[in-house]
Order: structure tokens, then C-alpha cells, then sequence
């Protein structure tokens, strides 16, 4: 790890990356939604994908794709995937740059470099590591993770899409639900059932299904904040090549692991949408409104800066310093501490608001609310419900012993 006297400490990193996003700024400024708000405007607890999104989305292609070319996209990640071998802490001063400076949302290549990414990196063959890993964090593909399913979400283990082996190729079956960015997906990473008779956990592999392919279907649905972000995706006898699955026949369980400790870490337990700069939109709110003086609203912003504050102290520990009989929890400790942080933040703007939040008055700073305080309460659910977080914590952090199967 570099020291501080190294060329590449943390400061000279943040220097280097600082000048180069300086450089670059004026290329993204102008960047305009539609509706006439810029895309650094709005303020999102989760990626909804609303009208104009396609201009979103090919922004942040472009952006990740410079990124990449400077060698910003992934500082952690090894040199032959395109990463220079740092650390984690040199990914997030990119990414805190990123938000202060008012670059538009990358949020939607967010499945791919942090659920799909982190699982073939840890469990692919090193030519699928070179080919998809250089790839998504290059933004040539984006990637989604086909998990959940009707009858299988918190009972992950359950899934019941098949994949039967023909040849060089697997077969699979089945359908999947709450796809984030399927629609725009390139690949997804499914979790599927090799084997009936091996037991639960054990009949799973994970496959990197061509989103393309004939036999998918991708049907988006559509949210409560207007957007639609996420899909149903059908799998009708879709060939997928074995040179393709992730990690062993049967490691399906540890492979999906893997990406849902990534998911709840980095992508959903780090600033997420409690960036430094929602903070201070909404403090500016609640000043703007002349609000700060009630009483109400003065308990309201104690509880959302004690919120944030514990989010952001929980986060910035180093890595292993929740002790290695706590280390698998820590993502889920983050993701409640997030989730607690979204909700008082919705809170105050939607309290202040009240109903200009949710109506387009033209009023500045007041309508671009609607999908922060509209999408909150999907994080109580996105990555894992926080009943589920609970359990991880109090069986595998606190050693407190299962509940009782029913019946
Ligand atoms: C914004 C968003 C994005 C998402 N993106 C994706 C994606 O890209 N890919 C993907 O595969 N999935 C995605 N999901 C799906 C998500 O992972 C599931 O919704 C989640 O795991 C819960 O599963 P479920 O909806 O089937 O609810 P269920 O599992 O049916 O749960 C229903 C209720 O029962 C409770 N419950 C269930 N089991 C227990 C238990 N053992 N102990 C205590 N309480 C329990 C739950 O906490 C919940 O309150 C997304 C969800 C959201 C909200």
C-alpha cells in the first residue's frame, strides 16, 4: 500500500485525478436532461431512469470511458484489467471528486462495475476476467445482475431458472424479476439451478448471459417515482457458452456471495446517495425555505447530520477493522446505517416541501426532490431487505443463534 511519501499517496492521487477531472469538466457542465434541469440537478436515492434518459446514459458511458483511458476508472484493480493496483480508498477519492465536482450520475454501470464485476474478478478464468472485467469498467458493455426471481428474493437459494448442459453450451430456463438496468444491460450475471438433486446451495452456478441473445426478454416496470429502472427478464431456452459461467458447477452460491457483499459495501454502503453534496442540498433547502428556525424541523436536521455523520465514520474505517469474525457483516452494518441516513434525508426535504416536492412548479430545488423522497423506501428492500441485514448481523456479527424454522 503507498505511503505518504510514496509518488502515489492518497494526496498525490487526489491531485493527479482533481487535475485531470478539471481538465474534462467543461465537457460535461452543459449537460442538459430533459425538462431543462441539468443531470447534476436532481437528486436520486436510487437510479430511476426518467424521461431523457438516454442522454444520462450516454454521458456516463462517455465520462467512464475517459475515466478509464486515464486510468481512473478502477485505481484498485489489477493492471491487466485496466486498474494500477491501488487501493479502495483511491477508488473512493475518484468517486467523492466525482460527486463534489457535479459530474453527471454514473449510477447505471453501478450493477455491472460493483455486483457484476467484483464476482468474475474474484471467481472468472483469466481470459473472462481480461475480456468482460476491461469491458464494463471501460463501459463497452453494461452489465445487471439477474437474481431474484417471483419466488426467490430473500430466499435467494430458492431460484428455480434452469440451466441444462447441451454440448459446449448451456440451456436456460426461466424468469427473473427487479432487474436493475436490464433493459440497458449488455450482460447479466444469473444465478441459476445446475442441479435439482444437490441440495439447495449446492445446485446453483452463476452464468454471464448475452443480454442479447435470442430467448431474452426484457420488460421494464414502471416505478412510483416515474421512472423505470428496473425489468422482468424472461429466459426461454438461452444458449450460453460454458466458457462463460463463473467460477465451478455448483459454486453458484459463493459466486453470488461475493457479488452481494460487493453490493452492499461499495455500491450500497459507501456515500451512495448520502454524497457530501445531497448533505448540503439539503441543508441549503431547509435554509432557502427560511425552515431552520422550527422547532420540528430543527430536531429533523439534528437526526439527519447524526445520520449521515455515523454513515460516513462506519464507512471510512479501513478495510478489516471490523474484526475477521465481524468482516462479512460489515456491508450489511453500512447498508442499515445508509438506509437510516436516505430516510431522514427524505424526511427533512419531503417535510419541508410537503406537496411542491412531488409537483412541478417550476420552483427551484423543490421538484427535484420527487425521486429522492419517492425512491427511499426502496432501499429498505434494494440489496437485501433490513430484516435480512438483521439476521446477517445478529447470526454472523453478534453469534446470536438462528431462529427457529417454523413449524
Ligand atoms: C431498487 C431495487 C433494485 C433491485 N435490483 C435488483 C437487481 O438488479 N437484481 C436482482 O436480482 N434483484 C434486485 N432487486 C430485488 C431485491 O434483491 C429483492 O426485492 C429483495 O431481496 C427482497 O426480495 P423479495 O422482493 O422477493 O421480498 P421477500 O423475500 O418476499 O420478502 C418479503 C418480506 O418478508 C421479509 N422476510 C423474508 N425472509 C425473511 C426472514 N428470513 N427473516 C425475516 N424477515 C424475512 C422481508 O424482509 C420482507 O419484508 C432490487 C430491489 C429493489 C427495491
Amino acid at each position: 500500500m503507498p505511503s505518504d511519501n510514496d509518488p502515489l499517496s492518497l494526496d498525490a492521487f487526489r491531485e493527479e485525478a482533481e487535475r485531470f477531472l478539471r481538465s474534462i469538466a467543461g465537457e460535461f457542465a452543459t449537460a442538459e436532461r430533459a425538462g431543462g434541469r441539468r443531470a447534476s440537478d436532481r437528486i436520486a436515492a436510487v437510479e430511476e431512469l426518467g424521461e431523457g434518459h438516454e442522454l444520462q446514459v450516454k454521458q456516463a458511458r462517455e465520462l467512464q470511458a475517459r475515466l478509464f483511458d486515464a486510468g481512473l476508472a478502477w485505481p484498485s484493480g489489477p493492471a491487466d484489467c485496466g486498474g494500477r493496483g491501488l487501493t479502495r480508498e483511491h477508488d473512493r477519492i475518484v468517486e467523492r471528486l466525482l460527486a463534489d465536482m457535479g459530474f453527471p450520475s454514473r449510477e447505471m454501470l453501478f450493477v455491472g462495475l460493483h455486483i457484476v464485476a467484483p464476482a468474475i474478478d474474484a471467481h472468472g478464468t483469466a481470459e473472462l476476467r481480461r475480456r468482460m472485467l476491461t469491458a464494463l469498467y471501460r463501459a463497452d458493455i453494461i452489465g445487471c445482475q439477474l437474481f431474484s426471481e417471483p419466488g426467490a428474493g430473500s430466499d435467494l437459494a430458492g431460484v428455480s431458472t434452469r440451466a441444462v448442459r447441451d454440448g459446449d453450451d448451456w440451456v436456460l430456463t426461466g424468469q427473473k424479476v427487479w432487474t436493475s438496468m436490464g433493459h440497458l444491460a449488455d450482460v447479466g450475471e444469473a444465478l441459476v439451478r445446475t442441479d435439482p438433486s444437490a441440495g439447495k446451495h449446492g445446485g446453483l452456478t452463476v452464468f454471464l448471459v448475452d443480454m442479447h441473445a435470442p430467448g431474452v426478454t426484457v420488460r421494464p416496470i414502471r416505478q412510483m417515482t416515474g421512472g423505470s429502472a428496473f425489468n422482468e427478464v424472461f429466459l426461454d431456452g438461452v444458449r450460453v457458452p460454458d466458457s462463460h459461467r463463473v467460477g465451478g458447477v455448483g459454486e453458484g452460491w459463493r459466486v453470488a456471495g461475493t457479488s452481494l457483499g460487493s453490493e452492499r459495501e461499495t455500491m450500497i454502503g459507501g456515500d451512495g446517495p448520502v454524497s457530501p453534496y445531497v448533505l448540503e442540498r439539503v441543508v441549503a433547502l431547509v435554509e432557502r425555505l427560511g425552515a431552520a428556525d422550527d422547532p420540528v424541523h430543527r430536531r429533523r436536521i439534528a437526526r439527519t447530520v447524526a445520520a449521515v455523520t455515523a454513515m460516513r465514520a462506519a464507512a471510512a474505517l479501513p478495510d478489516g477493522s471490523w474484526g475477521h469474525r465481524t468482516a462479512s457483516v460489515s456491508g450489511s452494518v453500512l447498508k442499515m446505517l445508509m438506509t437510516r441516513a436516505v430516510d431522514e434525508i427524505a424526511a427533512l426535504a419531503g417535510e419541508v416541501l410537503g406537496e411542491r416536492a412531488f409537483t412541478d412548479g417550476g420552483e427551484p430545488d423543490a421538484y427535484a426532490w420527487s425521486e429522492f423522497v419517492l425512491g427511499a423506501p426502496a432501499m429498505h428492500i434494494a440489496g437485501g431487505t433490513d430484516e435480512i441485514q438483521l439476521n446477517i448481523i445478529a447470526q454472523r456479527g453478534l453469534g446470536l443463534p438462528r431462529p427457529p424454522k417454523p413449524g
